[in-house]
């Protein structure tokens, strides 16, 4: 899996596929279920951590990438396909003037893992864009609400739930965004903005972003910056220099390297702070 997570990180998966369509899916589900092979779907790979000895199922890429603007006036529902860029689409709803989704700039992965993780920065998340969502769940197509969702900070129901979860795993197939009108020059300008932000912060490297939640009211990042464990190492893997919340793959670095970095992060920051840091990245 090295070749399919941003952090260039895990062993093999029994096996992988990479599907187009919602019959594909169906039917791959269906032989996963027949042979008794557990599945896990994925989008991007830019929030896993797949341990070194891999999976012994199967990790499906979900990949549909069509889209649709339904025009509303001075507002519109994008319905866009779960396996399209985030910030790619952000990019291209600026550019025709329909505003709401500036803060996804520079936010690797598909809509399809922002949905299920309710990605957000800069003031802006999923939850506040998403309007409804067609799951497969089972063999049956289901319209979820947003509320069905129960977004709360980069969670949701399906991520929740993902641990208790025993059979094919529910799949992101569609979402629809509310989006405003706007002028397209202001939003594009906005973007380049967050843009060069994001770059200023983000460091060089293979990285799945923030490794940790912030806890209420707190910035994991600072307390890790504080504890003194900015550049500290574990194997190949380090706490980056530029931003204390992302571990950073120097080459070649391991699962176990990064469990061990996140272990003795957590063990450093609860007796220095009391505080129990949550993983925001899926471990596999
Ligand atoms: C450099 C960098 C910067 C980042 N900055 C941010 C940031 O600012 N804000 C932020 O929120 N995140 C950030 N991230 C994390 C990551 O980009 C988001 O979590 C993103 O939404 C993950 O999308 P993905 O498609 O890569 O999901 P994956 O990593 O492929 O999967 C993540 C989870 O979503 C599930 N999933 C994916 N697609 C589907 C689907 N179609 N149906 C059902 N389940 C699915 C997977 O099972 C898994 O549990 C950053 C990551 C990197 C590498």
């Amino acid at each position: 899996m090295t070749r399919h997570t941003s952090w260039q990180i895990g062993g093999p998966a029994r096996y992988y596929a990479e599907i187009h369509s919602v019959a594909h899916a169906r039917a791959l589900a269906a032989w996963a279920h027949e042979v008794g092979v557990e599945l896990i779907w994925v989008g991007g790979g830019t929030n896993l951590l797949v341990r070194d000895a891999g999976f012994p199922g199967l990790i499906a890429r979900y990949r549909a990438r069509t889209w649709q603007i339904d025009d509303l006036g001075d507002a519109a529902i994008l319905r866009v396909d779960a396996g399209v860029s985030l910030a790619g689409i952000a990019r291209r709803m600026a550019a025709m003037g329909w505003g709401g989704m500036e803060w996804a700039e520079g936010v690797p992965g598909t809509i399809g893992g922002a949905v299920f993780g309710n990605a957000g920065c800069y003031g802006g998340d999923m939850a506040g864009l998403l309007q409804s969502v067609r799951i497969m769940v089972g063999t049956e197509e289901e319209d979820w609400p947003v509320e069905r969702m129960a977004y709360s900070y980069r969670s949701s129901a399906l991520k929740e739930n993902v641990a208790h979860t025993s059979g094919t795993p529910p799949l992101i197939l569609v979402a629809d965004l509310r989006l405003r009108r706007d002028d397209p020059v202001a939003l594009v300008a906005a973007m380049t903005h967050i843009a060069t932000e994001r770059k200023a912060k983000t460091p060089w490297g293979s990285s799945c972003g923030s490794v940790f939640k912030n806890p209420p009211g707190q910035s994991s990042g600072q307390m890790i910056e504080r504890a003194g464990l900015k550049g500290m190492r574990v194997g190949n893997a380090e706490v980056s220099q530029r931003h204390a919340n992302y571990i950073v793959n120097l080459g070649g670095a391991t699962s176990d390297d990064v469990l061990s970095l996140i272990a003795l992060v957590q063990e450093t920051v609860r007796r220095q702070f009391g505080v129990d840091l949550e993983l925001e990245v899926r471990v596999i």
